[in-house]
């Protein structure tokens, strides 16, 4: 294998290597990517996509930034890697300064990890030691909402949706968990407080045995793409506090801007105990996903009869994970962020209103740069992925959703013509 590859070899693919969530007998075709730019993909038969999907919520500055490729470079050039048991570096330093500092107080105690799902893990772990540490370890359940999706290792699949979780062969082997109904109250919407009585009622009875509440603030993700009020999450912190159960708040999808605010709890002024971030940290140039917490809660743990926290993975702070997560959020800080979610959520309000006519369209949401089209019934997903890319744009349907979040700095007329083939395409449906 020498520099370019021209003609990757797609039946070797096809014979040997998984994809996420894809089946060894006749798989659905892969499209094989030799460069990417900015908002564009590159196919081996030289077609140019337009990406909607910002290879699942983290590439928002585009590929190949010039930025995070000489920070690549720079910390390639000094060391890519060292452990972290007894070791530390600037990197990740720099890294956890900059975590602190943009999310909210009095979140200052950082844990970085390889991924979102080890994030999760991570979260619950400290959720269930702290309590043990309290001298109360009945409180090891979580409680989360329906339609969530928090990963897909063993902890992180118990609280995903149990229907839409996609993890329901696990369900013996999975911890039970209790699930409080979807917030059906809508972002934007007068807030109707009999949204939160499913909730209230799971914690005023079980609180004794709950650890923690686990939610994604105000996006739900890839368990059906559920935009609700804010004010569910007040009520639940205030909940979680009446009834001692720690808040886990999972960002790795809503951070750094996705949804209008740098993180998504700032729409309700809330603080979780514990915070997840993934995705989008290293603006998707390498996986690496943190967990924060507070002095209190980090202290108690530490002080508990295990001594300290108990987890600690080989690539933990990997430095060059680390280097490019400062570079991505010095340029996310630096760059008009927020202008520019505005217009791409002003551009998807208007130019996804048409699908509402469309007979196949049972409802478009919209929120920061986040585009979602929700039809009646799931379509033939290979055929529309075909169509998708035949139309030169590369968005990824799944279930019943066809949805965009787009690079931040894609330009207008990019953004035209990825929302507009979308709307063709869920137009021919
Ligand atoms: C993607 C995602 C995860 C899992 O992250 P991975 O890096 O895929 O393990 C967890 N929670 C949320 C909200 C996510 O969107």
């Amino acid at each position: 294998m020498n520099g370019k590859i021209e003609n990757p070899d797609l039946d070797f693919d096809r014979q040997h290597i998984w994809h996420p969530y894809s089946t060894m007998l006749s798989p659905p075709p892969v499209y094989p990517v030799t460069a990417a730019s900015g908002s564009r993909l590159t196919l081996a038969d030289g077609r140019e996509l337009v990406d909607g999907m910002s290879s699942w919520w983290s590439v928002i500055h585009g590929y190949n930034h010039p930025r995070l490729n000489r920070a690549a470079h720079e910390q390639i050039g000094a060391f890519a890697h060292v452990m972290f048991g007894g070791l530390t570096h600037n990197p990740a330093i720099e890294l956890a300064k900059r975590l602190i500092a943009i999310t909210p107080e009095p979140l200052d105690k950082v844990f970085l990890c390889d991924s979102g799902s080890v994030a999760v893990e991570i979260a619950i772990k400290m959720a269930i030691q702290y309590w043990h540490a309290r001298r109360r370890p009945g409180k090891h359940k979580l409680l989360t909402i329906r339609g969530g999706y928090h990963g897909d290792t063993f902890a992180a699949m118990s609280v995903c949706d149990p229907v839409t979780g996609m993890h329901e062969i696990f369900t013996e082997v999975l911890p039970r968990q209790y699930f409080a109904p979807r917030p059906e109250c809508r972002f934007g919407e007068p807030w109707d407080e009999t949204d939160i009585q499913g909730l209230a009622g799971l914690l005023a009875e079980n609180h004794g045995s709950i650890a923690a509440l686990i939610l994604e603030p105000v996006v739900q993700g890839a368990g059906g793409m559920w935009f609700y009020s804010p004010e569910y999450l007040k009520e639940a912190r205030r909940l979680c506090d009446a009834h001692e159960v720690l808040l886990i708040a999972d960002e790795i999808a809503t951070g750094f801007g996705r949804t209008g605010r740098l993180f998504a709890c700032e729409h309700a002024g809330i603080t979780p105990d514990i915070l997840c971030l993934g995705k989008a940290m290293t603006g998707g140039y390498l996986s690496l996903a943190a967990t924060l917490t507070s002095s209190l809660i980090a202290e108690t743990i530490s002080a508990g009869g295990a001594g300290c926290f108990m987890h600690g993975p080989t690539f933990m702070g990997n430095p060059l994970a680390c280097r490019i997560a400062c570079e991505s959020i010095d340029l996310l800080l630096e760059s008009p962020w927020r202008e520019r979610v505005a217009t791409i959520e002003n551009r998807l309000r208007t130019a996804l209103a048409p699908c509402r006519e469309f007979a196949a369209v049972k409802e478009v949401r919209v929120l920061g740069a986040i585009g979602v089209v929700e039809l009646h019934e799931a379509p033939d997903l290979r055929a529309l992925q075909q169509k998708l890319v035949d139309k030169l744009v590369w968005v990824r349907p799944f279930g019943r959703l066809v949805y965009i979040m787009p690079a931040y700095n894609i330009n207008e007329d990019d953004l035209a013509f990825l929302i507009g083939k979308m709307v063709e395409a869920v137009g021919e449906l």
